[in-house]
């Protein structure tokens, strides 16, 4: 039967590409647009219109992300192998569950950095475990993986799928019915969205020129300050050059450039169905002399995730919702509305290809002063941001009440 084709608007594309691979006749594929976002686009002409694309998008199929039926926890957690701890982002939390998956015969989806383009791998030995290592900054290019997992499972393998939220609604939309779920094990991040392409490309345009490799965050100093931020750019013939407050960690921080969907993400949501949320556990007052190293913080939503993380070579300590809802509130509320009324974020793609490096510095290392001009805009947007907060606030306050309901 033929259908109407409509995939999720530009608006509410996460880019999770989920889409590509459930597509018979290759008709779509991946494209990043002129704000430097990728999206999927069709070939009309090759397309059959079976409608598959759109039974797999988690937007226009209307998957609902959340479980309120679970019982969440909060762990404070670190790998034990302190290799493995330093290598990673945070705690180590989803390398060590990697190791465990592996050593079981397992294979592992994670975000590999492959020159300065993400992709979303298969891994099945534990010496390639440091490619899908650390965060990764930008948009993964998670087209392909879908289909390996769906083969993995498939043949009976255990595979440990690590993505955003949205790559793992994809692919559970993708396997649909079929999920293996004795097989599969799902760990999504709490995230708080990804910066525009462009930033990237001018910062390697003025600073960088070609690069091999770009460590997004090293720990050699430790990571106690939580957001002290470099970017490795490793070069073929030099050594490694540091730069800090760059034009690519402006991007993330401000969150000017993110992806549509990410100023108002539906997938940041405390209840999921992933088995283990991860993320860095900033607000933690528990274990200070943990943090140099870097502490994960783990959050478990079911039985088998339970399960993985007693097996896993950690250390795992119960913690509180207060102390994780204090900096990370970015689990339970999506939103930067106040964002998408600035100058900033209206014009970034025209900022982009017409403003000198310096001049976008500037504006997007939040430097005020340059957007003077623009005055009752700020003032504007700094009214709708204090709103915010006290909806975010609100939020997280009947998000804790109903978790205090239910310890009682
Ligand atoms: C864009 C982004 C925004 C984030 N924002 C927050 C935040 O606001 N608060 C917070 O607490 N934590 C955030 N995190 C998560 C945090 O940075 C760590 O990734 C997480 O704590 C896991 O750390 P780890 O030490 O366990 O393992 P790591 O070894 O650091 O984790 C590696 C795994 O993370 C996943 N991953 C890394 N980069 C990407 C990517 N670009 N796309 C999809 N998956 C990826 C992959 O599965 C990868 O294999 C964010 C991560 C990303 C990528």
């Amino acid at each position: 039967m033929r259908t109407k084709i409509r995939l999720a608007s530009k608006n509410t594309c996460t880019g999770c590409l989920a889409c590509l691979d459930s597509c018979p006749e290759k008709a779509i594929h991946a494209c990043v647009r002129s704000n430097g976002h990728l999206y999927p686009e069709i070939d009309s002409g090759v397309c059959v219109k079976c409608g598959r694309c759109m039974e797999v998008c988690p937007v226009v199929s209307g998957y609902d992300y959340q479980d309120i039926a679970r019982r969440s926890e909060p762990y404070a957690v670190w790998a034990n192998d302190d290799e493995l701890r330093m290598q990673s982002a945070s705690g180590g939390l989803f390398a060590a569950l990697a190791v465990y998956v592996l050593s079981q015969g397992g294979v592992v989806a994670g975000a590999s950095m492959e020159g300065i383009e993400v992709r979303h791998i298969l891994i099945s030995g534990i010496y390639e475990l440091y490619k899908i290592q650390n965060s990764k900054y930008q948009q993964v290019v998670s087209s392909g993986i879908y289909k390996a997992v769906k083969e993995a499972l498939r043949q009976g393998k255990t595979v440990l799928f690590g993505g955003t939220s949205c790559q793992i609604a994809g692919l559970s939309c993708f396997l649909g019915e079929n999920k293996f779920s004795g097989h599969l094990y799902t760990v999504d991040m709490i995230c708080s969205g990804f910066p525009s392409l462009l930033a990237l490309e001018s910062f390697l345009k003025h600073e960088a020129g070609p690069v091999q490799t770009i460590i997004y965050r090293d720990k050699k100093e430790g990571c106690e300050k939580g957001q002290r931020l470099s970017v490795i750019f490793k070069k073929e013939a030099e050594a490694e050059k540091v730069y800090a407050g760059d034009l690519v960690y402006a991007a993330f921080g401000t969150h000017y450039t993110h992806r549509s969907c990410c100023l108002n993400c539906r997938f940041a949501v405390a209840r999921r169905k992933a088995d283990i949320t991860m993320g860095d556990f900033w607000g933690d007052t528990d274990f200070p002399e943990q943090h140099y190293k870097g502490l994960s913080l783990a959050i478990v939503h079911t039985d088998r995730g339970r399960d993985l993380l007693k097996r896993t070579d950690l250390t795992v300590h119960s913690s509180a919702w207060e102390k994780v809802l204090k900096v990370n509130f970015r689990l339970v509320y999506g939103k930067f509305s106040f964002l998408k009324f600035h100058p900033a974020r209206w014009f970034y793609p025209w900022l982009f290809t017409h403003c000198s490096y310096g001049i976008l510095l500037k504006i997007y290392r939040g430097a005020g002063a340059y957007s003077r001009g623009w005055y009752p805009y700020l003032v504007f947007c700094k009214m709708i941001g204090l709103l915010e907060k006290l909806q975010r606030g609100r939020v997280v306050l009947k998000f804790l009440k109903r978790m205090k309901y239910y310890e009682d």
